[in-house]
């Protein structure tokens, strides 16, 4: 009998706000010493009343927004009870029955099809504050406690580790192109739960147990656990053994997890209305200015590149997986369209070349600062072949380390194709006499003369034209 995998994600989103949640105490907590950045609402004093920030509430509207969510209009706090050390209120305040956002859907590509994951709920809460475990006890640190937290729930439409990775990379794409968070996920900004069982592939009804995994804070992390996972439940499932309904804690970063608590039932927050913050109602006023903050998202930019420009799907991908390079590319194609070159070449160079520069130099493409005529002047003299594919990357990394033009570069150092046949027989008369042997054995070795031309383009650094080269070669050695 065989298995598919059902898997369902929750992820925790911390949006970029100056304040915490429910006080004016600022977010900021990286690196920060410990308990220095607290206040009575933060550690949940008596009398301390919780005031919403509205820029996180704004923000958790607008991604609900971008992710296709109906809005609940009216809607309030609640709190969920459960204690636990770094919760200073023995709750959370969340929201139960009225998420901000609920019915949404994702879109991503896989390799022939695009695939809609059903976002169930995005509703706002508040994080909590930090354990630190030392050797015999646990110290605690309120900083965190109160950053404000959006949370984002799907309904389990996964069914391979592959699916949730084109998942986790379209979210952070989103989030960062709509400016709700930095998503860095080495800091903690985006943190994953997941949960997973295996059905029957012949049946149609959800197994009637669930995994779950939480905090995990890397999306190759997270691809590790579920292909573990669909080892371990198919192994047991095989052996008439169903898995136990539980949650797992992670030993390591290559995916394994080891039983952390069984529960028979689901978790009883006892949730109620928080009664220190009133129900709230959005004015459609502010769904409407939200909405015009709704900027072309990553898949939509994705497809109208491959339409437009008949882009292969992977130099589109890689194009819109940072706003920055997108942006950078938007900007090469009027003066593309206008020179007129290729607008699939200025994608190429983008895609390869320039993302190589600024990996091995460490540029943010968001700082990433080329006119960019030049990289249209470098394709157009190479489309026309006057410059050759090296010296065009060669004058690529110049222009943009000093943002200078490249067509003065090329005339400077002289750096056009040298297509005069005088000046290439020269070169090709002084690779003759500084290779007798090769000569001599040309006609035992067929290739010799390719050697040759290599030769030819070493001595006039890469001027000279290959073609050109040839023809004289095969002339004066009777070839
Ligand atoms: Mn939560």
């Amino acid at each position: 009998m065989d298995y598919i995998p059902i898997i369902g994600l929750e992820v925790h989103l911390q949006p970029k706000t100056k304040t915490k949640m429910f006080s004016r105490t600022p977010a900021k907590y990286f690196g920060l010493p410990p308990n220095t950045n607290i206040c009575p609402v933060t550690l949940g004093l008596p009398g301390a009343m919780p005031v919403p920030n509205k820029v996180a509430i704004e923000k958790c509207i607008l991604l609900s927004l971008g992710l296709n969510c109906s809005i609940n209009r009216k809607t309030k706090f609640d709190r969920k009870n459960y204690f636990y050390p770094d919760l200073p209120k023995g709750y959370q305040i969340s929201q139960f029955d009225k998420p901000f956002g609920y019915n949404g859907f994702i879109e991503f590509d896989l390799k022939d099809d695009s695939k809609r994951i059903r976002i169930k709920r995005i509703h706002m809460e508040e994080d909590t504050g930090k354990s630190i475990h030392t050797k015999d006890s646990t110290l605690l640190d309120f900083n965190k406690a109160g950053v404000p937290l959006i949370e984002i729930v799907t309904e389990p439409d996964f069914t391979s580790s592959v699916e949730v990775d084109r998942f986790a990379k379209r979210l952070r794409q989103t989030v960062r192109y709509l400016k709700i968070s930095d998503a860095n996920m080495e800091k903690g900004q985006m943190r994953y739960e997941l949960n997973i069982s295996m059905r029957k592939t012949n049946s149609k009804r959800l197994p009637d147990y669930k995994v779950e995994v939480k905090n995990i804070s890397s999306i190759s992390v997270l691809q590790k656990i579920i292909q573990k996972e669909i080892v371990r439940q198919s192994e047991l499932l095989k052996k008439g053994i169903k898995p136990n309904q539980e949650t797992r804690g992670l030993r390591d970063n290559d995916g394994n997890t080891a039983t952390q608590r069984i529960k028979e039932e689901a978790d009883d927050y006892r949730y109620f209305p928080e009664p220190d913050i009133p129900p709230i109602s959005i004015d459609k006023k502010i769904i409407t200015k939200l909405s015009r903050k709704l900027i072309e998202l990553p898949q939509n930019k994705k497809h109208r590149y491959m339409q437009d420009y008949n882009l292969e799907p992977d130099t589109a991908e890689i194009l819109i997986s940072n706003q920055y390079k997108a942006s950078f590319f938007e900007k090469c194609i009027p003066s593309a369209e206008q020179t007129p070159v290729k607008i699939k070449n200025i994608a190429k160079w983008i895609v390869q070349d320039i993302s190589k520069y600024c990996k091995i130099n460490k540029i943010k493409f968001k700082n990433f600062n080329l006119d960019p005529i030049y990289l249209v002047n470098i394709v157009q003299l190479l489309e026309k072949k006057q410059i050759t594919g090296a010296i065009a990357k060669k004058v690529l990394n110049e222009s943009i380390e000093n943002n200078s033009d490249p067509l003065k570069i090329i005339e400077t150092k002289k750096l056009k194709i040298e297509t005069n046949i005088d000046t290439i027989e020269k070169f090709v008369d002084e690779v003759i006499s500084q290779n007798a042997q090769v000569v001599k054995d040309i006609e035992k070795n067929p290739n010799a003369i390719k050697f040759l031309v290599g030769q030819v383009m070493k001595i006039s650094k890469g001027k000279a034209n290959p073609q050109i080269a040839t023809e004289i070669l095969e002339k004066k050695l009777k070839i």
